[in-house]
């Protein structure tokens, strides 16, 4: 039987193309500055998200503690959406290891939080408050279902924590699907944050690595607190190589992965008693409930020995993520397994 993947984008496997690239690729000694792999990865992704400079990190979550470490200073507060990644998803690295607040502002389920609310959120200046320093959005948002967050919402809600004396911070992990999502650059959707990252390593296909960019004089503080994590590589140019192709040849196809998204919501709103509504998945992320009669958990279980593999966000919900490695034939074969386990069910 063949296993169909859907846990999650980051299953995706290196292309030809980029173990060639990896293969062939030019390397020198990035801590001193010297892999021109990575010197180019770097360049490339400060031009795409429109900023000054970037920094190539072996993770995602590195790439956000990084930021937070390079923002901030021990004993501040910083304000993130109540679903954020950051606050779910990195061990509360920002807490331990940053020594700041993390505070919540509720995320509507679009991934949002609410202007008026955050403003709110903000601490006077008083004596005995923490003071507010970072805000940190997500685009797409993970855990609301990779959602998109617009250039309108982003500029409105940036321009508000500035006039407040907070920088901000983009979570942009997926920001090429929402920008495939919404046919804008994904530059548009970084101009207004101070900072933004993004992944290699989950839709795009790359084995390992993620981007951090912002201005020269930022990055240039970051790449201190990325050594001291750690993350100081050598000739790492033989996964950066990965990430150009990338950046080359990988992000126009998302367009693919939110088809499939759209083709699996849609069978999966006509099999009775799964509850989902299709016209809210925005990209590849596609959550819905399975029947009543069952945790979501025990329908995993039983899926998984079907042969379709799901996660579990919590909840009644399940979560399929459409990549690379699932064509539309095997979202078709997804959908008849389901569609014939709840049938059992009677
Ligand atoms: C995956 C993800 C990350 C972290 O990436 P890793 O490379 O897995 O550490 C950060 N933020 C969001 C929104 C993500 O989806």
């Amino acid at each position: 039987m063949k296993i169909i993947d859907l846990r999650s984008d980051t299953i995706t496997l290196p292309t030809e193309e980029m173990r060639k690239a990896m293969y062939e690729a030019e390397l020198g000694d990035d801590v001193f500055g010297e892999d021109t792999t990575v010197n180019r990865l770097e360049q490339m992704a400060a031009e795409r998200l429109g900023k000054e400079a970037a920094l190539f990190t072996p993770s995602g979550t590195m790439s956000n503690l990084v930021a937070v470490l390079t923002h901030t200073h021990p004993g501040e507060e910083i304000l993130l959406g109540s679903e954020a990644h950051i606050l779910w998803h990195e061990v509360g690295g920002a807490s331990t290891l940053g020594g700041v607040v993390m505070r919540t502002i509720p995320n509507d389920q679009d991934g949002r939080v609410d202007p008026g609310v955050m403003e709110q959120t903000i601490r006077p200046k008083q004596m005995q408050y923490p003071q507010t320093t970072l805000l940190c959005l997500e685009n797409t948002h993970n855990r609301c279902g990779g959602t998109v967050l617009t250039p309108e919402y982003t500029s409105a809600i940036a321009d508000l924590a500035h006039h407040h004396g907070l920088r901000v911070h983009l979570d942009g992990a997926r920001i090429f699907n929402a920008a495939i999502a919404l046919n804008v650059p994904a530059s548009e959707l970084a101009k207004p944050a101070d900072s933004v990252c993004f992944c290699l390593s989950k839709s795009l296909s790359a084995p390992v690595g993620s981007l951090l960019c912002g201005t020269q004089e930022f990055i240039g503080r970051a790449r201190k607190w990325r050594k001291m994590l750690g993350g100081g590589m050598r000739q790492v140019g033989v996964i950066a190589a990965a990430g150009i192709i990338a950046l080359q040849e990988m992000v126009n196809r998302l367009a693919d992965d939110h088809a499939n998204a759209q083709h699996l919501a849609q069978g999966l709103a006509h099999i009775p008693g799964i509850a989902i509504h299709p016209e809210k998945i925005q990209t590849d992320i596609v959550m819905f409930e399975p029947p009543t009669t069952m945790s979501a958990p025990e329908f995993i279980e039983q899926m998984a020995s079907r042969g379709v593999k799901f996660t579990y966000p919590g909840g009644r919900r399940v979560r399929a993520v459409t990549n690379r490695m699932v064509g539309t034939a095997d979202i078709d074969e997804a959908l008849n397994r389901v569609e014939l386990f709840v049938r059992e069910l009677g």
